[in-house]
């Protein structure tokens, strides 16, 4: 049966096959394959209109999809089961909640639409709100309104909770508690599926990242390969008097004898360059070696073609 929940926890808890999804004319997914191991915490990265909305809503059965195979948690998403809302948590950009209620009658009240919910002292203890549990909720900062919306996420104890930019907004002491936060998650054995715009948060947090681009995946795996795979290193410096000879590919980089080598052998260029430095008997200025990021890896894949992904 297609709908059918396939038992063992060594399942997968996402596997996605050809996923296609058009709006009209807009290829908005033009066939994407995912795997995602229970108990990781995965990113989708992707500039605007990429696809990663359109993806992550089929992902929790909130829209139906043009073509491929899905199963979520042994569920295909689309049949709508109620056995399958009840094992996901999903925390949106911003949540409706009654801003007259407590944080802990919301907790209260979220937990009650679930058989099996987690109790909820402990949903406040995750998302570190115990101290507000009597505050009303319009009385939160921002930061501590967007831990309830995942305390709200949390509340019918899912396997698998997507969040959705979950720190958009949040000065950087806020990012690092939700940080810590998201990374107990993984600690308790959920499954966690992140779309963000900051690199520095998946770089962080996720076990595994893709990068989405026009409705395709361009690159998937762990932020050190992705970065191993993809990414340069660059080589800045400043040199007076003689020019760098061309096997050392540097580049000039503005005015006074700045250059800049971009190179996948770091090691092999400096060594060219510090040696062509002491046989010229020249001192390399402003020597700076910058190791590749996530972010450059995201630039080079996205940054010209990602722009507005339409048609
Ligand atoms: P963002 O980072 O801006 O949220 P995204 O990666 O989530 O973008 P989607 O929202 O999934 O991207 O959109 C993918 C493509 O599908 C875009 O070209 C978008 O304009 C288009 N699209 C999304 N929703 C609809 C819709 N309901 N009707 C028509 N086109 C849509």
């Amino acid at each position: 049966m297609d709908g059918a929940q396939v038992g063992g926890r060594a399942d997968p808890a996402i596997v996605v096959r050809g996923l296609r999804k058009s709006y009209g004319d807009v290829e908005a997914v033009r066939g994407i394959d995912l795997n995602v191991p229970r108990g990781e915490i995965f990113a989708i990265l992707g500039p605007n209109g990429a696809g990663k909305t359109t993806t992550v809503e089929i992902l929790e059965g909130h829209l139906a999809r043009s073509g491929g195979e899905v199963s979520v948690l042994g569920f295909d998403p689309g049949n709508h089961e109620r056995s399958f809302r009840e094992r996901i948590g999903i925390v949106l950009q911003s949540a409706s909640v009654d801003p007259y209620l407590s944080v802990g009658e919301t907790i209260e009240l979220f937990r009650g639409y679930y058989p099996d919910p987690l109790p909820r002292e402990t949903v406040l203890e995750l998302v570190g709100l115990s101290a507000q549990r009597g505050t009303l909720v319009r009385r939160l900062s921002g930061g501590q309104q967007r831990r309830l919306d995942v305390a709200i996420g949390l509340a019918g104890d899912p396997e698998l909770l997507f969040l959705d930019e979950p720190t958009t907004g949040f000065d950087p002491s806020a990012r690092r508690g939700a940080w810590e936060m998201i990374r107990g998650l993984r600690s308790l054995g959920k499954t966690v599926v992140l779309t963000t715009h900051y690199m520095e948060e998946a770089e962080y947090l996720a076990d595994r990242v893709a990068i989405l681009v026009k409705g395709a995946i361009v690159a998937e795996g762990s932020v050190e390969e992705l970065v191993r795979r993809g990414a340069h290193t660059t080589i800045h410096f400043r040199v007076e008097g003689p020019s760098p000879p061309g096997h050392l590919a540097a580049e000039p980089a503005g005015d006074g004898g700045a250059y800049v080598i971009t190179t996948v052998e770091a090691t092999a260029a400096l060594h060219r360059l510090t040696g062509w430095a002491l046989e010229e008997g020249v001192e390399l200025q402003e020597l700076t070696v910058a190791a590749p990021s996530l972010e450059d890896v995201f630039l080079s894949l996205a940054g010209s073609s990602g722009r507005n992904g339409g048609p």
